[in-house]
C-alpha cells in the first residue's frame, strides 16, 4: 500500500471532525500545532506529517472518527505521548493523527482489587505517585516513565528497570476497553484476575503498536508497594568482567534482584561527568546498577551485601550502596540521563533495542564492536542486562558526511539484527518495529508467521486504516 490507496482530508472531513471532537481540538493543515504530530522521538527523516491531528476526550468520540475514518479510507494513526523509539506513532500515510493526551482520567485505584482503571493518556509515573499513598504499586517502570503515558506503554508492552523482578507491562493488563478499527467500542477482560472466557484478546491487543484498536480504558494489576530498596552502582574496568557478573548474581548469589542495569564506559562517563559526579573515570569500562526491593530491610539488606560481595570477587573496581531514596535516585538519573545525552549528542544516530538470550550478551558485545568496526562507527550500548535487552546505538562518525551516514545506515542495521537473530535473539524487546524495523522482519521471523500476523490485521481491519504501514508490510 502507499498514500495513494487512501482518501485525502478534505475540508469537509475537517468540519465533520470539528463537529465530533470540538474546533478547538482538531488542527488541521496550516496550523503550527501540527508539526508537533509528524514524529515521536525517531531521527527527523524518518517523520511524516499528518493532514489533520485530532485530541477526542471520549471512547464515543473516537468510535466515530473511526467510522468515518472506514467510510472514507482514511488512515488513524493513534498516538499517546511520543516518546516512542520506532516510529510507531509516526502517521506515515499522512491521515488522521489521533492523540489521546486529552483522556488523562485515573478513573478508579480499586484498592480492594488491587486495581487501577486509567484512561491512555495518564503518564505513568502520575499513576505511580497516586498509588503511593495507597501502598500500592504499578511494577511497570520505563525509563521515560515521567513523559510517556500508559497507553503507550500498553501499545509497546514496555519493559523498563524493573523488568527482571516484575516482567513487563503486559503481565499487569487485567482488561481494556477498546474502540475496533471499524468503530465498535468493546471491553475486553476487566478486573478478573483469572479468566479463559474465549481467546486472549487483551494479551493480543497488547504490543499492537495502534495497529488493532485505540486503547480507551486500561485496567491495571498493582501489587502491594515494597517498602525497602537499596541499590548498588559497581564500576568495572571492561564490559565483559561487567557482563559475566550478571547470571552469576542470580545462579550463586540465588536471587533475582529488582533491576541490573548494564552502561558501557562511553555512556557512563559522558553522563556522569556532565552531571558532575566524581568517580576514578579513567579507569571505567563498564558499570553495572543493581536495585533490589522487598518489605524486610534485613533480607533486601543482606541481598545487596550478596550482589557486592559477588561483584567485589569477581573483579569490580568500585562498589557503591546507596539505602535513602535519595541516594537511589541519584544512581538511577544517570542510568535515565544517558539516552537523552545520545541523542543531543547528534541527531544522526539510531537507538536500537536488540534482546538476546542473557548468557549470549557477551558474544553479542563482541559482535556490536566488529560491526562498529567494519563501519567506522562507534556503537555505545546500554541496557536492562538482567533480561537480556541491550540498546545499542550506531552513531555517525564525524569524520563521514550525513550522505555517507545515510547509506550504510540499513546495512549497518542489517549487520546488527541478523547477529542477533543468530543468537536466539530478536530485533526489539521493548520499544516495538513501527516503520523503522519493518523491512528487516523476515531475518527474525518465518514467511508463516508474518501470514498469520497479515491474516489476524486483515480480519479486524479490513479497509487497513488503522496505524498503516508499521510492524509488517500489507502484502
Ligand atoms: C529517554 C527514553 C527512555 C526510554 N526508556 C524506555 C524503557 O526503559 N522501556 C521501554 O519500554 N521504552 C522506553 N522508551 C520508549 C518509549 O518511551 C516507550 O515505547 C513508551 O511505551 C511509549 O509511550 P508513549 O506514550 O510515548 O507512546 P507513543 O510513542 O505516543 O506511541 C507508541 C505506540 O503506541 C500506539 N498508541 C498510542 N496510544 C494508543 C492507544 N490509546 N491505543 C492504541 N495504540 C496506541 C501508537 O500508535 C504507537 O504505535 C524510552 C524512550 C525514551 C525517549
Amino acid at each position: 500500500l502507499n498514500a495513494s490507496d487512501y482518501r485525502r482530508v478534505t475540508p469537509g472531513i475537517v468540519d465533520e471532525l470539528r463537529r465530533i471532537c470540538g474546533t478547538e481540538f482538531v488542527f488541521s493543515d496550516g496550523d503550527k500545532k501540527l508539526k508537533k504530530y509528524a514524529r515521536d522521538k525517531v531521527p527527523e527523516a524518518y517523520g511524516h506529517m499528518p493532514e489533520v491531528a485530532i485530541l477526542p476526550k471520549t471512547a464515543r468520540e473516537i468510535s466515530r472518527v473511526v467510522k468515518l475514518a472506514n467510510r472514507e479510507k482514511i488512515p488513524i494513526t493513534p498516538r499517546a505521548a511520543g516518546s516512542g523509539l520506532s516510529g510507531g506513532a509516526v502517521p506515515v500515510y499522512g491521515g488522521i493523527l489521533l492523540s489521546v493526551e486529552r483522556m488523562n482520567d485515573i478513573v478508579e485505584v480499586d484498592a480492594q482489587n488491587l486495581m487501577a482503571v486509567v484512561e491512555p493518556g495518564v503518564v505513568t509515573n502520575r499513576l505511580d505517585e497516586v498509588l503511593q499513598p495507597h501502598g500500592l504499586f504499578f511494577a511497570g517502570y520505563p525509563l521515560s516513565e515521567e513523559i510517556c503515558f500508559i497507553g503507550g506503554n500498553v501499545a509497546e508492552n514496555a519493559g523498563g528497570g524493573r523488568a527482571v523482578k516484575y516482567g513487563v507491562t503486559g503481565r499487569y493488563i487485567q482488561g481494556l476497553e477498546i474502540v475496533a478499527p471499524t468503530g465498535e467500542i468493546i471491553q475486553l477482560g476487566g478486573k478478573r484476575v483469572k479468566d479463559v472466557t474465549g481467546y486472549n484478546l487483551v494479551q493480543l491487543m497488547i504490543g499492537s503498536e495502534g495497529t488493532l484498536g485505540i486503547f480507551t480504558k486500561i485496567f491495571i494489576k498493582l501489587l502491594p508497594r515494597p517498602t525497602v530498596r537499596q541499590a548498588i552502582l559497581v564500576l568495572f574496568e571492561d564490559p565483559e568482567t561487567a557482563i559475566a557478573v550478571v547470571p552469576e548474581v542470580m545462579t550463586a548469589g540465588r536471587l533475582v534482584p529488582t533491576s541490573i542495569e548494564f552502561m558501557d564506559g562511553f555512556s557512563f562517563c559522558m553522563t556522569a561527568r556532565a552531571l558532575k559526579e566524581r568517580f576514578p573515570y579513567e579507569k571505567i569500562g563498564a558499570a553495572l546498577l543493581f536495585e533490589v526491593d522487598g518489605t524486610h530491610l534485613s533480607v533486601v539488606a543482606e541481598n545487596a551485601a550478596s550482589i557486592r560481595r559477588i561483584c567485589r570477587e569477581r573483579g569490580a573496581l568500585e562498589e557503591y550502596l546507596a539505602e535513602t531514596d535519595r541516594e537511589i535516585e541519584r544512581f538511577w538519573r544517570i542510568r535515565k540521563q544517558i539516552p537523552w545525552d545520545i541523542l543531543r549528542y547528534t541527531s544522526h544516530q539510531s537507538v536500537e533495542d536488540i534482546v538476546v538470550p542473557i548468557g549470549s550478551i557477551p558474544q553479542a558485545l563482541s559482535k556490536l564492536k566488529q560491526i562498529g568496526e567494519k563501519y567506522g562507527v562507534d556503537i555505545p550500548v546500554l541496557g536492562h542486562a538482567g533480561d537480556g535487552n541491550l540498546h545499542a546505538i550506531p552513531l555517525k562518525s564525524s569524520a563521514s558526511t550525513v550522505a555517507q551516514w545515510e547509506e550504510i545506515l540499513p546495512s549497518l542495521l542489517r549487520d546488527i539484527y541478523a547477529m542477533t537473530a543468530e543468537l536466539g535473539g530478536t530485533i526489539s524487546g521493548e520499544h516495538g518495529i513501527g516503520h523503522k524495523r519493518r523491512d528487516y522482519m523476515s531475518l527474525v521471523m518465518s514467511q508463516a508467521h508474518l501470514d498469520m500476523m497479515r491474516k489476524i490485521k486483515r480480519a479486524l481491519d479490513p479497509n487497513n486504516i488503522l496505524n498503516p504501514g508499521k510492524i509488517f508490510s500489507w502484502i
